[in-house]
């Protein structure tokens, strides 16, 4: 049994009362690991930490922090799979995701944060007159409060922890109660790095801990990557604090009849909303709106692949699709099945769930690939987020009824478009209300562009401007 500690002001340490939560593998259903439950007092004493090491970390030239988070870099290369196989452990997520897509990215995004330092102190200068100068200083927050979701700890971590430590900030991160252990592994290995209090980790459950986070006085910004519920009562919570939110979605994926189906085929289903991490990621097509002329043979089409989907084992690399996260987790999707029956939808495959679905594992928490059909995008199970391997799909006969259906949601994270029309393809990335729309691929989260999402999906995005604030000044000659 592993037990993990909190990181704060330099030193590994358990919760104060010793309190710890155990972390269970969704494979197996088995306790593998132990992490603090961290209350207030921790979230106390790590904004404590953080407020004392930022007037030397917030001073130092831009180039000197670079040479830490470059140091992160080299860290992420050394203990890229050690990393990916705890995640996988912890979540679910399937080896050949964590160790194939998430963790290599993840030196070149500590890289990228370095190689940008300069923009966290870049400012303007207007001339206002023959005797006056405006400019503006690009300053740190202070101390930036990032609360993460289980779904992909590590990359979470990174892209906020990278570019708020690049722009001066000094920071705690909360990782979430169901899969803290890789951020937990990090703080082991990033004690060495940073000068005490810089980085701060603070597991535990988020009405405890998190709150008393966000809500703490010392507390200057508030990154959250979670759910919209989380995100309301966060707001509540913290009051006017700078936030930004990354937040769920229900995001639309259009096949039109022009489009290469073979390729759709697998867009839909494979990079979509069945693999990785079995629907639960925020950016999951879990609408599949299809043109009507291929509705037939793009429904049976998909059914083909996703009955030839490889379930099991995630740390197996030839495993295409793991297990739900938790048992509170695993009911909710369940839930939602029933409800999808019950709202009269039609099931085209799936719908199976717990030890049938994988005999090798029966602990483990374990959901069909499911498909739905309906005409009406009111159902509960069109509008909601369901964070499983669950979609609907519903038919469209024109671009305008393609456009109207993907826009009528709550949500506004991601959409993808399937077509060989060019100019399809760019009144759709005009008129659909989302943050990313991909064209004939999906769930591609690429550095260097912005992620994020608009309506109920949040606002702002993990870079490194969101993590400075500017202030003018005028000067008369
Ligand atoms: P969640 O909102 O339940 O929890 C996220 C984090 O917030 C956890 O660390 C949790 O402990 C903490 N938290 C919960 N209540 C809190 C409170 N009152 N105060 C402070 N912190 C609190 O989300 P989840 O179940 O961990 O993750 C799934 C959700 O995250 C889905 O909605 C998914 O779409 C979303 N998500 C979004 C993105 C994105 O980039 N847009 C990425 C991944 C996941």
């Amino acid at each position: 049994m592993i037990v993990y500690r909190n990181l704060i002001g330099g030193e590994l340490r358990p919760a104060a009362d010793g309190r710890t939560l155990d972390s269970v593998n969704p494979a197996t259903g088995e306790t593998w690991a132990r992490i603090p439950r961290s209350g207030p007092a921790e979230a106390e004493a790590a904004v404590a930490a953080a407020r004392a090491a930022l007037p030397r970390w917030a001073a130092m030239p831009a180039l000197g922090r670079a040479r830490y988070l470059r140091q992160v870099a080299d860290l992420f290369t050394r203990h890229a799979d050690e990393l990916a196989r705890l995640e996988t452990t912890d979540n679910g997520r399937v080896l050949r995701d964590t160790l194939h897509r998430d963790l290599p990215g993840m030196a070149f995004l500590w890289q990228l944060a370095a190689g940008q330092v300069l923009d966290a102190v870049k400012g303007d200068t207007v001339l206002l007159g023959p005797d006056a100068l405006g400019l503006t200083r690009r300053e740190p927050y202070g101390v930036v409060a990032c609360v993460i979701p289980w779904n992909s700890p590590v990359s979470t971590f990174s892209a906020k922890a990278a570019f708020a430590l690049a722009a001066g900030n000094t920071v705690v991160v909360k990782p979430a109660e169901q899969a803290s252990a890789s951020v937990l592994r990090l703080a082991e290995l990033l004690a060495e790095v940073f000068p005490p209090g810089v980085l701060n980790i603070v597991a535990g459950l988020g009405e405890e801990v998190g709150e008393a986070l966000v809500g703490h006085r010392g507390v200057q910004k508030v990154s959250l990557t979670g759910s919209t519920e989380t995100a309301l009562r966060i707001t509540r919570t913290a009051g006017v604090k700078p936030m930004t939110f990354e937040l769920g979605g229900k995001s639309p994926v259009i096949v039109f009849d022009d489009a290469d189906l073979d390729r759709a085929v697998d867009g839909v289903t494979v990079n979509s909303i069945y693999t990785g991490n079995a629907g639960q990621v925020c950016v999951a097509g879990s609408r599949i709106l299809i043109h009507r002329p291929i509705w037939a043979e793009l429904i049976q089409r998909i059914a083909e692949r996703a009955g030839k989907l490889v379930l099991g084992e995630p740390l197996d690399l030839a495993t295409e699709m793991g297990p739900i996260v938790s048992r509170e987790q695993y009911r909710r999707v369940v839930s939602y099945l029933e409800l999808a029956e019950a709202e009269g939808a039609e099931r085209v495959f799936g719908g199976r769930y717990g030890a049938a679905v994988v005999e090798a594992l029966p602990g483990g928490y374990w959901v069909e690939p499911a498909l739905y059909t309906t005409t009406d995008n009111g159902l509960r199970i069109c509008q909601e987020e369901i964070f499983g391997p669950v979609a609907v799909a519903l038919p469209f006969d024109t671009e305008a009824e393609a456009v109207r259906l993907a826009n009528d949601s709550r949500y506004g994270l991601a959409a993808g478009v399937w077509t060989r029309d060019l100019g399809r393809a760019h009144r759709m990335i005009r008129d659909l209300e989302a943050g990313t729309v991909w064209v004939n691929t999906h769930r591609q989260m690429p550095p260097g562009l912005p992620f994020g999402g608009v309506k109920d999906s949040g606002y702002g995005h993990d870079a490194m401007i969101e993590y400075t604030r500017e202030k003018a000044a005028i000067i008369q000659i």
